[in-house]
């Protein structure tokens, strides 16, 4: 079943737009990514889905409802997201940090179900050992993992990751990525994540959306990932090599800054 849908979302921060007449469908249990250079649009469309901005025009619909129709906490419980850079400038302990993902449905104070929910994604995301630790004392990667957990915690139907991988060495990429598929596969989730490792979206998505200046160039299946069509968003030339598994897009010779010189 269809669980979010954005139906030609067109965005603008003043008068220039940066988003034009955008659509994609993700169903439970799906991941969809959307690629395309910076400054193509990509963390401004999680934030209209996230109802932090509103679109000039379109509507977005999570279980068929416009999200305008939704209430603050009805947001706040159904969707989550983990934005692009938010650092920790104030003190805190991992537990503390993660537990705030249970906000929305806490009214007073945390009960043994929050506290069972915050203690299995701090395990599911292997942050058992930094539990009682400074959120500030965290290098890049263990934060990255903690703003995913928090994001978690919240248990929600629409998960929106912005580059969640791209402060993590490559086996910290591998398991989180594993993880966040294995979770959307087993609660359900929708996940929507704006990534720039072309590989990684290779490897883990149902659905791409390739966007260039903020209108989808391309989408589909991973399969859009051509030499072709990543010539044209990014202006490179590469090769796609698959080894039956795993996909690998490597640049061809010369590399653009190289051909120049
Ligand atoms: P991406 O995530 O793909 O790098 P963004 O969605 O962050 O792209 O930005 C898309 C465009 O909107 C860029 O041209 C950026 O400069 C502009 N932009 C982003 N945030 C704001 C803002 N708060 N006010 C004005 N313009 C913005
Ligand atoms: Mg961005």
């Amino acid at each position: 079943m269809v669980r979010l849908e954005v139906k030609g979302v067109s965005f603008s921060y003043d008068s220039t737009p940066v988003l034009e007449d955008v659509s994609l469908t993700v169903k439970g249990g799906e991941i969809l990514s959307i690629i395309g250079p910076n400054g193509s649009g990509k963390s401004t469309l999680l934030r209209c889905i996230d109802r932090m901005l509103r679109p000039r025009l379109g509507t977005i619909l999570v279980d068929g409802k416009d999200i305008n129709a939704l209430s603050r906490g009805e947001v706040a419980r159904k969707i989550g997201l983990v934005p692009q850079s938010e650092r920790a400038h104030f003190p805190m302990s991992v537990f503390e940090m993660v537990l705030m993902g249970r906000r929305p449905y806490v009214d007073w104070s945390p009960s043994s179900r929050d506290l069972k929910i915050v203690s299995d994604k701090i395990e599911a995301l292997g942050l058992k050992e930094l539990a009682t630790r400074d959120i500030r004392e965290l290098s890049g990667g263990e934060w990255q993992k903690v703003l995913i957990a928090r994001a978690l915690a919240v248990e929600p139907e629409v998960l929106l990751l912005d580059e969640p991988t791209s402060n993590l060495d490559i086996r910290h990429q591998l398991e989180v990525m594993d993880m966040v598929r294995r979770l959307a596969k087993e609660r359900d989730i929708s996940v929507v994540m704006a990534i720039h490792d072309l590989n990684i979206a290779a490897m883990y998505s149902d659905k791409v959306v390739m966007l260039i200046k903020g209108k989808v160039f391309a989408a589909g299946g991973p399969e859009v990932l051509t030499p072709c069509n990543i010539e044209s968003v990014y202006g490179v030339k590469v090769k796609v090599l698959n080894f039956s598994e795993r996909v690998v897009i490597i640049p061809e010779e010369p590399t653009p800054s190289s051909s120049l010189i």
